[in-house]
């Protein structure tokens, strides 16, 4: 065996993104035994850095030993026992993985499906959480699948209104979009490491309300998996003093979405907003004066997730492997019903920056050029570089 060396790469895609030296470098950091008192400190500044970030200041806030989808079955696989009624909103792949899971809780699940590239309708939740009581109410804020945004203050409303739990998957929208968990008064909110948060993957930040932490104690059957049962987990987390061996904690990759979370609070979290915000305008422009367009409304679009047309006679895995190959550049390919019509480029985290959009735009001019389709580059760099100035 050699050691491995990454080719470098520029990670434009849907996750991960691109990971900054200041991260790269804390996860180097010497490894301490987990239950150090200098360790159990970290755990504690992390615990109040997520608070501060879903701005969820009476929530319990940890971050879970593994990726995204552990929050979302965490929060799922603790909430529901069998037999209760769940309504869960698909609208792109991350619902329909919640859908599975909540069956696979052996739940009576409903789900409402809407079209891929439209966001959750708030009527048509309303209908199902009105037609019979349900202990949970799930969706996605921002739909990775398609570059969708809901509106979680509204479909989170609705849960409260008809005393459903809200379950809400943050995976992408944290960091990138507002999230604002004490004013949607969301019960379990997750999300992921290495979308807008840039660290790498592998832990997944999730945020109780007490009302779902009651739900949680008062449960009549055991979460079924015992690694993610929040009544376990917080004696290890909970941080009255009496913390005891539950797992071992990933200490550096803890280490890592420290550092990450020092640099966003650095930065400030309205000025991170903006920069997705600003990077995506500039994108966008970039985009459609090349002659492409996007699948989302401008209204429902995501910053941090551009979904872009593959136009008519176009090859799309080879407009990737193109870009991979001559710029180091990794874009996302569409999903489900979006395979093979989509390209999905990603502004997230230390991936949105005016650097990262023109490498972009010429990546995918040189390649669309390569097919025959003539984007004018030209107009593409002006467009972007009139909304970055
Ligand atoms: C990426 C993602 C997930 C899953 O996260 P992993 O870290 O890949 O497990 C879940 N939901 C959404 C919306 C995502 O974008």
């Amino acid at each position: 065996m050699q050691s491995f060396q990454p080719p470098r790469r520029i990670l434009m895609g849907p996750g991960p993104s691109d990971v900054s030296p200041r991260v790269l470098s804390a996860l180097a950091r010497p490894t301490i035994g987990h239950l150090d008192p200098e360790f159990q400190n970290l755990m504690e500044e992390i615990k109040g850095a997520l608070a501060r970030l879903f701005n969820a200041p009476d929530h319990a806030c940890v971050p879970l030993p593994a990726p995204g989808t552990a929050g979302m079955e965490a929060a799922i696989m603790n909430l529901l026992e069998p037999g209760d009624r769940a309504v869960i909103a698909i609208n792109g792949a991350f619902g329909g993985r919640m859908a599975d899971m909540a069956d696979r809780a052996g739940a009576e699940v409903v789900t409402l499906d809407f079209e891929w590239g439209k966001p959750v309708d708030p009527a048509v939740v309303e209908e199902a959480l009105k037609a019979a009581p349900a202990k949970v109410f799930a969706f996605v804020h921002a739909e990775t699948s398609t570059g969708v945004r809901s509106d979680a203050a509204t479909l989170c409303g609705l849960a409260r209104k008809y005393g459903a739990l809200s379950i809400v998957d943050c995976v992408t929208s944290l960091g990138g979009i507002t999230v604002d968990v004490a004013a949607w008064d969301a019960d379990a909110v997750y999300s992921g490491t290495q979308k807008c948060l840039s660290a790498p993957p592998g832990l997944s930040p999730i945020a109780l309300s007490k009302r779902a932490q009651a739900a949680i104690t008062g449960r009549k059957t055991k979460v079924r998996n015992w690694l993610c049962d929040f009544n376990l987990l917080m004696s290890y987390w909970g941080g009255d003093g009496g913390r005891t061996y539950h797992h071992t904690a990933p200490i550096n990759a803890l280490y890592g979405l420290h550092e990450s979370l020092v640099a966003l609070f650095e930065e400030g979290q309205q000025a991170v907003l903006v920069r997705h915000a600003r990077t995506h305008e500039a994108l966008a422009a970039g985009i459609e004066a090349m002659g492409l367009s996007f699948l989302v409304a401008e209204k429902d679009r995501l910053p941090q997730l551009n979904t872009v047309i593959v136009p008519d006679g176009v090859d799309e895995a080879a407009v990737r492997s193109f870009v991979l190959a001559k710029w180091d550049l990794e874009i996302g390919a569409g999903l489900g019903p979006l395979k093979g019509k989509v390209w999905r480029i990603g502004l997230m985290g230390a991936s949105a920056t005016p650097w990262h959009v023109r490498v972009c735009l010429n990546a995918l001019a040189d390649a669309l050029d390569a097919q025959g389709f003539k984007a004018d580059r030209k107009a593409a760099l002006a467009a972007a570089d009139a909304k970055l100035a």
